[in-house]
């Protein structure tokens, strides 16, 4: 038995040492990855499911790793945020996404005025160049603070609450909108939602996805859209899949949406191809 348990053990460590190598190499390439220019932006609509009317897209990093192929952001981000690679990452994300809204624009007028929504992270809002990065942008592509959202966790808004409520202010003075993400998910921040110019919530897709008549999603799901018409701040669901889902996402009065039954996330041809270049409804 004693024999046999060491072998387990060695087996074991063998395998922890293989995660532990493949961690390593994944944020040391990650560090390359941008100079390497192995990142693309994808966008996914996001619909006014009143209107039934395209109101902007979300910008979702695509990480194409030269030997591993595609990685999920679900595997990188939380390796980028560990090894600082994120600041830079969610910076290069911006420029790009806003880079990319201007020449939408201008090539097709039509459909404007369209959103663009940039997922952050906690680090993000600790980088002391983090407004002036902003501004410079920007600047530098022409579009307007109106035309900008900003994704933030719950976790974010808890961690240093003067601190945050200062640079959320000063996005405010921008125009640039304030969504609280993944809504429900983390820290019950309820006693300080009121306190931070949030514009919306996004329901979190694990909720939306998994709904069903009456079961704890459905509930958990009608309880923020009551409570966002509540504080008065818009609702965005995500992860609509089904038009079942859609229409009780309706009848409970959340306004936009966002999910497979639209559309994926796609690339900037693709959202060219199937939302830009026809004539807009
Ligand atoms: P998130 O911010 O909650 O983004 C929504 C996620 O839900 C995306 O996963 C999207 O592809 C997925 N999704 C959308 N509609 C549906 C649906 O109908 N059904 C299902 N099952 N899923 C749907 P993705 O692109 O894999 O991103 C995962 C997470 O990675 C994001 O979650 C976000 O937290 C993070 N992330 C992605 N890009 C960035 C980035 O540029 N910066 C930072 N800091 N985080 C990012
Ligand atoms: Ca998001
Ligand atoms: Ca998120
Ligand atoms: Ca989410």
């Amino acid at each position: 038995a004693k024999a046999q348990g060491r072998n387990s053990y060695k087996i074991f460590d063998a395998e922890m040492h293989t995660q532990a190598v493949n961690r390593l190499t994944l944020e040391t390439d990650l560090r390359k990855a941008l100079e390497r220019e192995e990142f693309v932006v994808y966008y996914q609509p996001i619909v006014d499911i009143v209107g039934d009317r395209l109101i902007g897209f979300e910008a979702l990093v695509r990480w194409q790793h030269p030997t591993r192929g595609f990685v999920s952001p679900a595997e990188f981000i939380p390796a980028a945020e560990e090894n600082g690679s994120i600041v830079p990452l969610d910076s290069w994300m911006f420029e790009k996404a806003c880079q990319q809204m201007a020449i939408w624009k201008s090539k097709y007028p039509s459909h404007f005025p369209l959103k663009i929504s940039i997922n952050l992270s906690a680090q993000d809002l600790r980088k002391a160049s983090f407004i002036e990065d902003i501004d410079r942008i920007q600047s530098e592509t022409g579009l307007e603070g109106s035309a900008i959202a900003l994704e933030i966790t719950e976790s974010m808004l808890i961690e240093n609450i003067k601190k945050t409520i200062d640079l959320l202010t000063q996005l405010k003075e921008r125009k640039i909108q304030i969504s609280i993400d993944d809504f429900g998910t983390g820290y019950s921040s309820l006693n300080y939602l009121h306190r931070f110019p949030a514009d919306n919530l996004k329901i979190d897709y694990s909720f939306v996805s998994q709904m069903q008549q009456g079961n704890r999603n459905y509930q958990v799901v009608s309880t923020i859209i009551a409570l966002s018409n509540h504080l008065g701040l818009d609702v965005v669901a995500e992860g609509i899949e089904t038009p079942q889902q859609l229409q009780w996402l309706q009848q409970l009065g959340c306004e936009f949406g966002q999910g497979y039954l639209f559309s994926k996330p796609l690339s900037v041809k693709e959202i060219e191809t199937l939302f830009l270049c026809e004539a807009p409804k």
